[in-house]
């Protein structure tokens, strides 16, 4: 089952790690925070998608 992945905007501080680490899944909006330009994680991607999750600071990222 594919996951799913979003980005809680009221958390997200815009510091750039998650566009930094998976730039195929996250990118900057026009807000000057991220978005996931993806609603289901590529098959390949699960693993630093889900690392990306960890390591926000603001846990903004969310997979399920
Ligand atoms: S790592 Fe978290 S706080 Fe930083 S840009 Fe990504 S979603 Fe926003």
């Amino acid at each position: 089952m594919a996951k799913k992945v979003r980005i809680n905007k009221d958390n997200c501080i815009g510091c750039g790690l998650c566009n930094a680490t998976v730039p195929s899944v996250f990118e900057w909006d026009d807000d000057g925070k991220m978005k996931a330009v993806v609603n289901v994680v590529p098959a390949g991607e699960e693993d630093a998608v889900d690392g990306a999750a960890a390591d926000c600071p603001t846990a903004a990222i969310e997979v399920e």
